[in-house]
């Protein structure tokens, strides 16, 4: 086994000394994420790789080392949420110095961008040619392609367009031995034709890498569908139900899903506007006092009669169930406000920042805990009610703990859930009446059958992965192939 020492001096003559730190205080910093003091692992050294501007790089390099060596490595991209927390130690691999766009191809409709690249500035390039990528999340430029294909990003527009994963379409990989694979579309980069389908004549192996973790491979190039897209396309609303009218919230989703008639609906509750409108940010008067859901639609449509179109039938489901429309919401929490601040005119949902919608509330309520999973939206009311016994059991259903709910609504008639609470994270009785919530949630989402994004034994146990029986076998045996020292973010999937 090498010294640290000795470790350093190899690494520092495949990135040079610039590139490589054991200083504790860079790894303190790197360990900063959303989940705020909930990972304490830290790497023993950090490097950093970038490549140059043909693409070069040493990836290949640094994993072979690593690997000859049976040293943990485990990729890093933005922010983080702690799955890129190094649980054994070793190398972290700052990525964010391979932030290329390579191409945006108007023809075809796709773009390739490198691992490390922020999925801000693969909407930036894309929108230069008049394209979009249907899926923007509320993270600004903080986090990066490479680690929203591993981790199951999602974002605004999933309602008819998916996961980023499900726009993914090529995908070139490091393998743990340091050799390269081109999958899906990039499979066909050497070509006359060029990238053009995520189909080649074999057996699609990109989902391999959705949900990874960084555990299978890392992720040197992406190449994405693009769609067209101009702001003034897209065409915000806002209804809202009372608390009793769960059920018709879910029916009127299932229509406006199957009818694939919205490009993207937003599930909240009052909680999230409680504090905006107690500071005088949103106008109470203009919000009914019994609206408890607010479901924010956005249409996405290129000319008049495509959009008055879509808005009847959307206005004619939720009305049939019993919503009622509210613009104050539209004006202060949809994409008219950003537009104001001349961000290109495009929707940019912060959740931080000045206008960022979780700002009032931090500012009353403290840091925030989320958990992140996936259910049919046929079990949005059952899942809600159990949500809301569970924060009330554990004394935090109250405007101190902003208890609400941040969900999209996505393509596969299902809900990407958010359960939000704030807390103090200086105070132990409310981390232990946090603890018990998640535990709770955990509990019956688990027993139900719900889907985990940014899942990782670390954090969800080994329950959820046991339960898929021997495709969890499968996975395991997948990544005995391919990383049989078990170096790539061990503990994570396996
Ligand atoms: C302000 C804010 C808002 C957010 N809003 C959203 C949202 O709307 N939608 C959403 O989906 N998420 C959102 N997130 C969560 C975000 O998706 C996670 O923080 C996620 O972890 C993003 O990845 P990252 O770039 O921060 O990288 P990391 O957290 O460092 O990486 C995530 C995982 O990917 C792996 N990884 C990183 N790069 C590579 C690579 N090149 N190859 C292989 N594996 C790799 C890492 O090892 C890790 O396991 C938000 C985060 C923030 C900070």
């Amino acid at each position: 086994m090498l010294s640290l020492d000795q470790i350093v001096e190899r690494l520092t003559e495949i990135v040079g000394a610039r590139f490589v730190s054991t200083n504790p205080i860079d790894k303190i910093n790197y360990q900063h994420t959303l989940a705020y003091g909930a990972y304490k692992a830290l790497p023993d050294v950090i490097v950093r790789v970038e490549s140059d501007h043909e693409g070069r790089h040493v990836v290949p390099e640094i994993l072979r080392f690593a690997n000859e060596h049976k040293i943990p490595i485990v990729a890093k991209g933005g922010v983080g949420m702690g799955i890129s927390s190094p649980l054994r130690g070793g190398i972290l691999l700052d990525m964010l110095g391979m932030d290329k766009i390579i191409e945006v191809n108007p023809t075809l409709h796709y773009a390739i961008a490198e691992g490390g690249a922020s999925v801000y500035s693969i909407h930036y390039a894309l929108r230069r040619h008049g394209l979009m990528l249907p899926n923007y999340g509320t993270y600004g430029s903080a986090v990066v392609i490479g680690a929203m294909v591993s981790k199951g990003g999602i974002g605004y527009g999933m309602t008819r367009y998916g996961w980023i994963a499900d726009l993914v379409i090529g995908l070139e990989v490091v393998l743990a031995d340091g050799s390269i694979v081109r999958l899906g579309a990039l499979a066909n980069q050497e070509t006359e034709f060029g990238p053009f389908q995520k189909w080649v004549h074999i057996p699609d192996l990109l989902g391999l890498f959705t949900l990874s973790a960084g555990s299978l491979g890392i992720i040197s190039k992406v190449c994405l569908r693009a769609i067209e897209g101009r702001r003034e396309w897209l065409h915000d609303y806002c209804y809202t139900f009372r608390r009793d009218q769960l059920e018709n919230v879910q029916r009127a989703m299932l229509q406006l899903v199957k009818g694939e008639i919205v490009y993207d609906i937003h599930f909240t509750d009052r909680w999230q506007y409680y504090w905006p409108m107690e500071e005088g940010l949103y106008n109470k008067a203009a919000i009914p006092d019994d609206a408890w859901f607010f479901l924010k639609t956005i249409i996405w449509a290129r000319e008049q009669d495509e959009l008055s179109y879509k808005e009847k039938r959307m206005r004619s489901i939720y009305q049939q169930q019993g919503g009622h429309e509210v613009e104050e919401i539209v004006q202060k929490a949809m994409g008219e406000k950003p537009q104001q601040h001349g961000l290109h005119g495009w929707p940019d949902y912060h959740i931080m920042g000045p206008d960022g919608w979780c700002s009032a509330i931090v500012r009353h309520a403290g840091m925030f805990a989320v958990t992140s999973k996936m259910y049919p939206i046929s079990f949005l009311k059952e899942m809600y009610d159990l949500d809301e016994a569970a924060k009330r059991e554990c004394g935090l259903w109250n405007p101190e703990h902003s208890p609400q709910h941040d969900s999209y609504v996505t393509r596969d008639l299902a809900v990407k859930e958010e359960y939000f609470v704030f807390y103090n994270p200086y105070d132990d009785d409310d981390l232990a009446r946090l603890r018990r919530w998640m535990g709770k949630v955990q509990e019956f989402s688990n027993r139900r059958g719900v889907v985990w994004t940014a899942p990782t034994l670390s954090t969800k146990g080994s329950y959820p992965y046991e339960r898929l029986g021997n495709a969890y076998d499968w996975v395991k045996q997948i990544k005995q192939l391919l990383d049989p020292n078990n170096i790539l973010n061990p503990g994570a999937l396996s």
